[in-house]
């Protein structure tokens, strides 16, 4: 495929105002892809040069971007580098630079997506001495070949702004789009079901595509590989995608915990069940292949690196050959064998003097779930036969421990289980349904949280996403950024809805690191999956989740969360930043429906309260 044609793709993409647009568009591209190119072309529409979870990076910063112009345009670094603030966007300096360029190429072929791609990994796996020149003079060859167009999406690629605004919702449908067709024809059961439910064809064929795209999501919430999954649904239509299995080496998307406030509300929902201490460290992956162990955080980046006393302490307190398991670990005070707060653990999370802080905060892991045993996938077992298996295999426990756990079905001992985890310095309790499979990439009450809730606070922070800020008047033009316009996740729309506008709570170093952030995800028009009546600023692509505190959540016209559920949107009352959650992507970030509960609950809250003071 002509990397031209994909440039033109990308162009409508970028300047699509729907979804729907954006994904006809996306639908239309992929189909064009043959077998060999497919899965680049899916890391390129995510801007990536592979899944998440190989951390496959370019390594340019602007500096030797611009370098790769200047070779190649006969244009100085300085001139350049003068568009460049103008502009804002290098994609756009080489784009103009292009189409008016001073010197000729001597030598020029048409570029073709797997050209682009194997120059990108090139780049991505040169180091060493006179690494930079080549990544310059790889990037350079690319830009020698290209049309103005394709230059503004090469050049945005290394620098990891390629900002297209599709999310992995969205290429997901679009691939649902392609193979409809097949699906139609295998699942001729369910197509007479739904055939007597909606009448009207295109309301048939939307549901058809929701099911096929919740086909595709269980495989990737089991396999991040969405260029995988592409090039097997390419080679073996829907056959291939049943052929994706979990694997050691492959992180599976974690499963996530559902709130509530009371341990009477937990029993009332999963009556005998056991409860955990909830460990406020670094939730860690972790896939054991004899001796082989690699960790990956919660964002399935991975880690493995940073712990080595993890790794060693899995290596010999573990008696399995292959495994996937999940647990947290966190720092223990060595002496009075305390845990100790978040802010020790963190320290962990490091690239250099990695020895020295392993010895300085050895840390201890508390694994509490196992996906995969010895060449098993457990994810299907109920969750009390994989906890009888971990019993089975974790016996020393010096590093490598479990959880403190009690099984029962009275709230009263729920809430007294939780008041000793509090005191011991844990962050509260989690409930886990013992009947449950491991639910990969969903909130489905396997898992309830209860953490401690501060007197006239919500009960817990929320995660938004940055999409936007204001800019400020007085001390704080100096960052040019008054207040972050934030927003939380709708997974059904696939969009950002707005919430929040967050003045306080800003240091003034995080001001400083926000103004530096947000300025490489600017975008010049409010991002296509983004939903708000408020216009910032400045807007930028939803990527920077943050953790709030607020006083409470209220109905309000101008912002657009649950807009859908309640005719007007909810908001966060005095809003505060907590703390920025670098191991959260965008759409890990609190999701609408547990906003809609939230508010829900708090009232419900309020009318106890009332009542109670009443009598
Ligand atoms: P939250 O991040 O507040 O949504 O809470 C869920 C997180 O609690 C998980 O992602 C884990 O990192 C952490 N956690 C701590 N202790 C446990 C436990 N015993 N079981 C499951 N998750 C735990």
């Amino acid at each position: 495929m002509k990397f031209l044609n994909v440039a033109e793709f990308f162009e409508k993409i970028e300047q699509a105002n729907s979804r729907l647009d954006m994904m006809k568009h996306l639908a239309e591209m992929l189909g064009q892809a043959n077998e060999q190119e497919i899965a680049s072309l899916i890391y390129l529409s995510q801007g990536k040069l592979g899944p998440d979870y190989k951390n496959i990076e370019a390594g340019m910063g602007e500096q030797y971007v611009l370098e790769s112009i200047a070779k190649i345009s006969g244009y100085k670094k300085e001139e350049l580098q003068k568009k460049y603030k103008e502009q804002g966007d290098l994609g756009l300096v080489a784009q103009e630079i292009l189409s008016k360029k001073k010197q000729s190429s001597l030598y020029t072929e048409e570029l073709t997506v797997n050209k682009v791609f194997a120059n990108f990994l090139k780049i991505a796996t040169t180091s060493g001495t006179g690494s930079q020149e080549s990544k310059i003079k790889l990037l350079a060859e690319l830009l020698n070949s290209a049309q103005p167009l394709e230059a503004k999406f090469i050049t945005r690629v290394p620098l990891g702004q390629l900002r297209l605004g599709t999310g992995d919702p969205t290429l997901m449908d679009s691939l649902a789009v392609n193979y409809l067709n097949e699906f139609q024809t295998k699942e001729k059961k369910l197509v007479q079901e739904l055939e007597t439910k909606y009448k009207k064809p295109e309301d048939l064929q939307r549901q058809l595509r929701m099911r096929l795209r919740e086909k595709i999501e269980e495989k990737y919430n089991i396999f991040p590989d969405l260029g995988k999954i592409a090039e097997m649904l390419k080679q073996k239509g829907l056959n291939g995608l049943n052929q994706i299995e979990i694997t050691v080496g492959v992180p599976i998307r974690p499963t996530l915990a559902e709130r509530m406030n009371t341990g009477e509300e937990i029993i009332e929902k999963l009556g005998n069940c056991a409860i955990e201490g909830k460990y406020d460290g670094l939730r860690l992956q972790c896939h054991k292949n004899e001796n082989t162990v690699t960790i990956y955080s919660r964002n399935l980046e991975e880690m493995t690196a940073m712990f080595p006393d993890i790794v060693q302490g899995i290596r010999t307190e573990i008696k399995a050959k292959t495994m996937i398991f999940e647990g947290e670990a966190l720092a223990v005070n060595e002496i009075t064998g305390e845990f100790e707060a978040f802010q020790v653990t963190i320290q962990r999370k490091r690239k250099h003097e990695v020895k020295e802080f392993s010895e300085k905060v050895p840390l201890k892991l508390f694994v509490f779930d196992c996906m995969y045993l010895n060449g098993k996938n457990l994810m299907p077992l109920p969750f009390q036969e994989r906890q009888e298996k971990l019993n089975e295999i974790i016996t020393e426990r010096k590093i490598v421990d479990l959880p403190e756990r009690i099984v029962t079905s009275n709230a009263l001992e729920v809430n007294s289980f939780f008041d000793q985890a509090i005191e011991k310095g844990l962050e509260g309790i989690i409930a886990k349904d013992l009947n449950a499979p491991y639910i990969a990439g969903a909130r489905k009450f396997a898992w309830i949280k209860l953490k401690r809730s501060y007197k006239g606070e919500l009960h817990d922070t929320i995660d938004a996403v940055i999409i936007g800020y204001l800019k400020g008047r007085g001390q704080r033009t100096v960052f040019g950024l008054g207040a972050l316009l934030a927003a939380v996740y709708n997974p059904e729309r696939d969009v950002f809805e707005s919430i929040a506008k967050i003045g306080t709570g800003l240091s003034e170093e995080q001001l400083k690191q926000f103004a530096h952030d947000l300025e490489k995800l600017k975008t010049k028009q409010k991002p296509a999956r983004v939903d708000s009546v408020l216009n910032p600023d400045v807007w930028v692509e939803p990527k920077i989740v943050i953790e709030v505190n607020a006083d409470e959540i209220t109905k309000s016209p101008v912002h657009t969360t649950a807009q859908q559920e309640f005719g007007t949107g909810l908001a966060l009352r005095f809003p505060r930043l907590v703390k920025i959650r670098t191991d959260k992507q965008a759409e890990d970030c609190t999701h609408t429906d547990e906003i809609i509960k939230m508010y829900k609950n708090q009232k419900h809250v309020q009318v106890i309260k009332q009542e109670g003071s009443e009598n």
